[in-house]
C-alpha cells in the first residue's frame, strides 16, 4: 500500500491535481509556496498554502494539511483506501474512454473523405481547419465503425453497451457530424449532429459531463455560454475562444458548479432567441441563479429569431457580435 501511495504521488503532483480542478494561486508566498482560496472550506481571503517542492498543503483557515492523498480524501470525503482506488482510476483511462478515443479518431479521418460532411459544416458557417482539428470534429458516414473497432479487439457487446452501434450492428451516429466531449482530458461522450432528415441531436447514453471545452475556457474571467456546439464552433472561429456550451439550456449541477467556481467571473448567456420564448426564459432563470451565487450574469440579445450560429451564417462579423456583448443586459 505504501508503495502504491508513493507511485501515485509520482504520477501526479498535488499542484497538478489542484489545477485540474481549476484551483488558482492568488500570489506566491515565501519559501516556494503558493497561496489561494481553500477548496476545502468557504473563505474570501486566501489562506490555503501549497508547497510545490514538498508536494504538501496547509490551510490556516480550517487548520488542515497534508499530501495529495490527504487532500483528495478531504476534497471528496472518501475513506483512505477508496481515495487510493479513486486516484488510480482517475489517472488510468478506463477502457470505455480508450474506445471513445479510437472512435473519435476514426470519425476524424472520415470527415475529409466525405464531401457531404464538409459541405454541411460550410452551410453552418464553419470552415476553419485549425478549429475543426482542435475540436476534434469528425464525421460518421455509417456502416464501417464496427469492423474498424473489431480490429482493435472491441467486442460487439461493449460497442452495443456504449451505444455506438445498434442491435443490428449499424453505426448509431450514421450521417452525423461528431464532436467529442472531453473532461479532464478524456472523452466522456460524443455529440452527433444529423446532416440528414434524422432527429438533429444525439449523445451516447452516458452523462454529458461538464461544460464543453472547460479545460481551456474555465480559466477565462469572462465566459460566453451558448446552447449548441455549432454556436460554439462559429464563435471560436470568430475569435471568441472563451465560449463554452452546456449542450442545451438546462445545466447539470456539475456544469453550474463550474460556472460559479471562480469568484468575480462574468458569464454572457447567448441562448437562442426562440419564438416560444424558451431560450429567453432559460436565460433569465440561469442568470438569476448565477447572481445568487455571486457571479455577474449578462444576457446577450441577438437579432430576432437568431442563435449565434445563424447570426454568423447570415453574415455577422466579429465586430457585430462584440457589439451584442457590449449591449448585453446585466442582471
Ligand atoms: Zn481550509
Amino acid at each position: 500500500m505504501a508503495r502504491d501511495v508513493e507511485r501515485l504521488k509520482e504520477r501526479m503532483s498535488l499542484l497538478e491535481y489542484l489545477q485540474r480542478y481549476n484551483w488558482k494561486p492568488c500570489r506566491a508566498g515565501s519559501r516556494q509556496e503558493l497561496v489561494g482560496l481553500c477548496p476545502l472550506h468557504h473563505e474570501t481571503r486566501p489562506s490555503f498554502y501549497v508547497n510545490a517542492a514538498k508536494n504538501l498543503f496547509y490551510c490556516h483557515g480550517c487548520g488542515r494539511g497534508g499530501d495529495l492523498i490527504r487532500f483528495v480524501q478531504l476534497f471528496l470525503d472518501l475513506p483512505f483506501r477508496q481515495t487510493i482506488a479513486h486516484l488510480e482510476h482517475e489517472l488510468t483511462p478506463a477502457p470505455a474512454s480508450q474506445l471513445l478515443e479510437q472512435t473519435a479518431a476514426f470519425y476524424q479521418l472520415q470527415l475529409h473523405r466525405h464531401p457531404e460532411a464538409i459541405c454541411y459544416l460550410e452551410s453552418r458557417g464553419f470552415h476553419s481547419h485549425t478549429i475543426i482539428e482542435e475540436l476534434g470534429i469528425g464525421y460518421a458516414p455509417g456502416g464501417n465503425l464496427r469492423r474498424h473497432l473489431a480490429d482493435f479487439g472491441y467486442s460487439f457487446d461493449l460497442l452495443l453497451d456504449t451505444g455506438l452501434i445498434n442491435s443490428q450492428g449499424c453505426d448509431a451516429f450514421c450521417r452525423r457530424v461528431i464532436f467529442p466531449c472531453r473532461q479532464l482530458g478524456h472523452i466522456i461522450n460524443l455529440y452527433g449532429r444529423s446532416i440528414g432528415a434524422a432527429f438533429p441531436h444525439r449523445l451516447l447514453p452516458s452523462p454529458k459531463g461538464g461544460l464543453f471545452a472547460w479545460d481551456s475556457v474555465g480559466s477565462c474571467p469572462n465566459v460566453i455560454l451558448v446552447e449548441g456546439l455549432f454556436d460554439l464552433a462559429v464563435l471560436w472561429q470568430a475569435g471568441f475562444r472563451n465560449t463554452t456550451c452546456a449542450i442545451g439550456t438546462q445545466l447539470t449541477p456539475a456544469q453550474l458548479a463550474q460556472l460559479v467556481g471562480q469568484p468575480g467571473r462574468s458569464v454572457y448567456i447567448a441562448f437562442d432567441q426562440d419564438k416560444n420564448q424558451a431560450g429567453q426564459k432559460a436565460s433569465y432563470q440561469l442568470a438569476r441563479h448565477l447572481l445568487d451565487a455571486g457571479i455577474t450574469a449578462r444576457i446577450v440579445q441577438l437579432p430576432h429569431g437568431h442563435d449565434p450560429n445563424s447570426y454568423f451564417v447570415a453574415g455577422a462579423t466579429t465586430a457585430d457580435f462584440t457589439d451584442c456583448l457590449e449591449r448585453a443586459e446585466r442582471l
